[in-house]
């Protein structure tokens, strides 16, 4: 059901926990399956993303994308972070199963809903950046996974 790459990631998650400070944070859920994720962004100076942690309270698969999209974003400037799509994350996991396709989308929201935090809290426009409609802002999280 679940390819090698989703397997991987489910079972050994990478960025996960917490930036102090961060320079962005965005919370984001779906009622489907319940998932909750939180991302946390430090960006330098000249908008590239240093640093990237998650959170995730959800199924398997909501942890796989998580940890996928944050090894995508590393390293990236926050405009081309902008251009990873829950494709992308997919792609990158060799698919997922269609009824978890809604949880990939919540990886895409999730570093939306952190860089619209970080266009916020700077007073930076991002390029086609809008607030997703499932970020839950404050809201707390309180387990991972
Ligand atoms: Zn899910």
């Amino acid at each position: 059901m679940y390819s090698e790459k989703v397997m991987d990631h489910f079972e050994h998650p990478r960025n996960v926990g917490e930036i102090e400070n961060a320079s962005g944070m965005g919370t984001v859920g779906n009622a489907k399956c319940g998932d909750i994720m939180r991302i946390y962004l430090d960006i330098d100076d000249n908008q590239i993303i240093r640093d990237v942690k998650f959170k995730t309270f959800g199924c398997g698969a909501a942890v796989a994308t998580s940890s996928m999209a944050t090894e995508l974003v590393k390293g990236k400037s926050v405009q081309d972070a902008m251009q990873i799509t829950n494709k992308a994350v997919m792609e990158a996991l060799d698919g997922l199963p269609p009824v978890k396709v809604h949880c990939s989308l919540l990886a895409e929201e999730a570093i939306h809903a952190a860089l619209w935090d970080y266009s916020e809290k700077h007073g930076i426009k991002i390029e086609g950046l809008t607030k997703p409609k499932t970020d839950i802002g404050e809201e707390e999280v309180e387990e991972e996974y």
